[in-house]
């Protein structure tokens, strides 16, 4: 019996250094490798297969502060021009070069070269941001900046703010892809100024103008890091950006997190918040459009949310992973497109994609596009039909609906594509569709839906009295009038109810607004948003009820006055009823399903 203890307690002893001997081995051995080494994601995880990076993170998931309180204070202490990202202005003496540097550049260059490269920008996170801890061990990074015809300070300050804002070890390198550029400093001054200045940051000269797709695969040719952060050339990175954008990745290779783009005016350099965030998305037209935040997103503001499309010029991707997606598509020229092809790829060969709100990078959207077509015909189109051909499947035929003529364009070979769509047996469309951007067509329906009515609506309270948007004082207000039978005039009592779920004057875009909250409030006319709210209306076939609103009200009238407008409901009112000449009763029965939901 003894004996036996004693083994059993022998043995517990053994097999206790054994596992503390291993778990601290892992630790030594993988921070060391997270943090020193220039081996890729692929051979670090040993060999072709690789193991998804969260199973080993899981041995070491602490998680630290990462803010840099010394650099917070001292940047808070700043002042001078654009300092702590407010408005800044040029004198009359400063005021010379304006005009000509805000030709070639379609911003404010004149005012930048008055702003330090270094000023501190307000820290406009989230507030829960501040708190947030990382985990400890995150990969390195390579930031690829390509640029073309950059103004000298913006592409500056762009450099100076990732160097100063980013832990230094896990920043290895800033390569600022020259795209072929003319101005005077982009050569050897720069590359003299970098050399003194920013010894992290190097520029790569290209031979000839490549656009900025291939100006981005080439830099990350040259990249050594594990994890590429592509950005503009025109852009500042916030406080402690680079954490949000990396846990993720840690945690699963086969991520790409996108910053929050906030506002760099382009006339005053003021910086601020474009929104708290969206999910990316397109209209069928390729335009990029964005869709609401989920109700699950809603409740965590400071977690990464999914997104289906990139916004294109800022995000972060394991290397490793950007590389097994064979980069862009290389026949992809100039720009356009190409944050479409990256964000299908994403999501149908097995990636993800998330925005990271506590991760905020400035941008300066111009004021307008200061550079010369290219003069190579429409190769934003020509972009367009490739990645539509290689990646949408049948839902590529809803873009050429819309555009006919790319049927007619010339893609070039997509064997390579294509080749890799099966090697890496990514997903159809119609997965992405059903799955990711599973919301999109009912903002944005791939054939739109006709009219829930049109024509004329007339009261039954008062039945000569129609509904008239001429009748309309200074502000807008619609009322009514006697009903026009004359069909050439009914221009001012044609109305439609359209699939956006709102009522417009028949071929404009001007809807039925109500935003009083009174008793009887007012309608007026006010420019479409399709975004429900104040413009919301539904007709009620039974009832000949004109619904307002979520909390719905009655369309109402005063036929003494001839005045319209919205009351609470009330099932005996005879001015509460309305006539509307035209209803699709399939679609109206279809209520629920067509466009934007409730
Ligand atoms: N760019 C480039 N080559 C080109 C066009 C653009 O290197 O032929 C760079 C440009 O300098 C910028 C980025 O690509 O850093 C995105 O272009 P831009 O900012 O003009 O696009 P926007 O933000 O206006 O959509
Ligand atoms: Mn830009």
């Amino acid at each position: 019996m003894k004996r036996n203890i004693r083994t059993l307690v022998k043995y517990l002893l053994l097999s206790s250094v054994t596992v503390v001997f291993t778990v601290l081995f892992y630790r030594i051995f993988k921070s060391k490798d997270f943090r020193y080494t220039d081996v890729q994601f692929g051979a670090k995880y040993g060999g072709v297969e690789p193991v998804a990076p969260q199973n080993v993170l899981a041995f070491d998931n602490e998680k630290i502060d990462w803010h840099d309180y010394d650099q917070i204070k001292q940047e808070s202490m700043r002042t001078g021009p654009g300092e702590q990202g407010k408005a800044a202005y040029l004198n009359q003496a400063e005021n010379h070069n304006y005009d000509a540097l805000y030709k070639v550049n379609g911003f404010n260059a004149a005012l930048s070269d008055k702003i330090a490269v270094d000023r501190a920008v307000p820290d406009i996170r989230h507030k829960g941001c501040k708190s947030k801890k990382y985990l400890k061990n995150l990969p390195s990074v390579s930031v690829i900046v390509p640029f073309h015809n950059e103004h000298w300070t913006t592409l500056l300050r762009t450099a100076t703010s990732v160097v100063n804002r980013s832990p230094p070890h896990l920043l290895k390198e800033v390569i600022l892809v020259d795209d072929f550029s003319s101005k005077e400093f982009s050569r050897k001054p720069l590359d003299d100024y970098l050399a003194a200045n920013l010894t992290k940051v190097r520029a790569l000269h290209l031979p000839e103008r490549s656009g900025l797709i291939r100006a981005r695969l080439a830099g990350a040719r040259e990249a050594t890091a594990e994890v590429l952060i592509f950005l503009d050339s025109h852009t500042e990175a916030n406080v402690n950006w680079l954490p949000p954008l990396l846990e993720p990745i840690a945690q699963d290779y086969k991520t790409c997190v996108c910053p929050f783009i906030d506002v760099v005016q382009y006339e005053t350099f003021e910086y601020r918040a474009q929104d708290e965030g969206a999910r990316g998305a397109f209209d069928w037209e390729f335009f990029y459009k964005r869709l609401p935040l989920l109700p699950e997103d809603l409740k965590h503001p400071t977690e990464p949310f999914k997104s289906p499309i990139m916004a294109g010029g800022l995000f972060a991707i394991s290397t490793k992973f950007f590389w097994e997606l064979d980069g862009y598509d290389e026949g992809l020229d100039i720009w356009g497109g190409e944050q479409y092809e990256l964000s299908f790829k994403i999501w149908q060969c097995g990636g993800q994609m998330y925005d990271a709100p506590c991760s905020r990078v400035g941008h300066i959207y111009r004021k307008y596009a200061p550079f010369p077509n290219p003069g190579k015909g429409d190769f934003v189109g020509r972009n367009y039909r490739r990645v539509a051909e290689v990646w949408m499947d049948e839902y590529a035929e809803y873009l050429y609906m819309r555009r006919p003529h790319y049927r007619n364009l010339d893609t070039g070979d997509l064997t390579k594509q294509k080749g890799l769509r099966d090697r890496l047996q990514c997903k159809p469309f119609k997965w992405f569709m059903k799955n990711v951007a599973f919301d999109l067509p009912l903002k944005y329906p791939p054939i739109e839906p006709g009219d829930f009515g049109v024509g004329e609506i007339r009261n039954l309270g008062a039945p000569e009295l129609c509904v008239d948007s001429g009748f309309k004082d200074k502000d807008q207000i619609v009322g009514l009038k006697e009903c026009v039978s004359d069909n050439k005039q009914r221009g001012e009592q044609n109305f439609t109810l359209t699939w956006h779920k709102d009522l417009r004057v028949k071929g404009k875009s001007m809807c039925f607004d109500v935003s009083d909250p009174n008793e009887k409030a007012d309608v007026v006319l006010y420019p479409c948003h399709g975004m429900k709210g104040n413009q919301y209306w539904r007709y009620d076939v039974e009832k000949q009820w004109f619904l307002h609103g979520g909390n719905p009200r009655c369309l109402d009238c005063d036929p003494g006055q001839k005045r319209l407008y919205v009351k609470s409901c009330d099932e005996h009112s005879k001015t509460q009823k309305w006539r509307f000449e035209n209803v699709n009763l399939t679609m109206i029965a279809d209520w629920e399903n067509i466009g934007v939901q409730e």
